[in-house]
């Protein structure tokens, strides 16, 4: 089986996890304060009306609040980014961390998810250790946790738990194959199934 939700989830589905697995997987720590929402809305109020032009031009908006510094709502302006989003007469916009207010009647979705913590404990701990639950008891897990939090190497972090328990590595590209063997080998080390 191969878990490819948050640590904490995997905890709570796991029959009898083993010392190792608790420790490990409940060492992830999750975000709890800031970065856990996101709207989808069209409420432009939130963008600022000035020089910067961000509503016709730029491709997001940030800005900072309180003493944190890592406190930032960042607003992504979807219709200068994705054709797709210039469908509509209303702009297309995600606010993530929202401090600002949104009107109601604008806001099409609200999300709420779970922002890993990615400090140095787990860059340097954390993505190392997971080597020695892989595939214990035919358990294996991917993922943000598991590797380093970003889109691709998560991605990439699903090959390569797929390609450790057995399947064959699928892409011709030599730049792809040789990000998948060097992220391979972080999280599973020299045993990893280089492609
Ligand atoms: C707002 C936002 C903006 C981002 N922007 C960028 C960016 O620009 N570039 C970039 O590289 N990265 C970005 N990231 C980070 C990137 O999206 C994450 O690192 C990546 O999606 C994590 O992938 P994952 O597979 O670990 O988890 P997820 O993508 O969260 O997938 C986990 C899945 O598990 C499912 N799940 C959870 N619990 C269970 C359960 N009990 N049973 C079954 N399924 C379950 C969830 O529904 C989810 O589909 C962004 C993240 C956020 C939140």
């Amino acid at each position: 089986m191969v878990f490819a939700c948050n640590a904490n989830q995997t905890l709570t589905i796991l029959n009898e996890p083993s010392r190792p697995e608790r420790f490990i997987l409940s060492s992830i720590r999750y975000e709890t304060e800031l970065h856990h929402e996101a709207v989808v809305h069209f409420d432009s109020s939130i963008l600022p009306d000035n020089e910067m032009k961000p509503l016709p031009t730029r491709s997001n908006h940030i800005e900072h609040s309180g003493g944190r510094p890592d406190n930032y709502e960042i607003t992504y302006i979807m219709h200068n980014q994705q054709p797709w989003a210039r469908q509509s007469d209303k702009p297309c916009l995600v606010t993530y961390n929202p401090r600002s207010f949104i009107n109601e009647g604008r806001a099409l979705k609200r999300r709420s998810f779970q922002h890993i913590v990615h400090d140095v404990r787990h860059v340097s701990l954390l993505i190392n250790v997971f080597r020695f639950i892989q595939g214990q008891k035919r358990t294996w897990h991917c993922g943000a946790h598991t590797l380093v939090n970003s889109q691709e190497t998560c991605f990439v972090s699903g090959l390569a738990t797929a390609r450790q328990s057995g399947a064959d590595y699928p892409f011709a590209d030599p730049a792809a194959k040789r990000s998948f063997n060097y992220y391979g080998s972080i999280m599973y080390g020299s045993r990893f199934r280089r492609a």
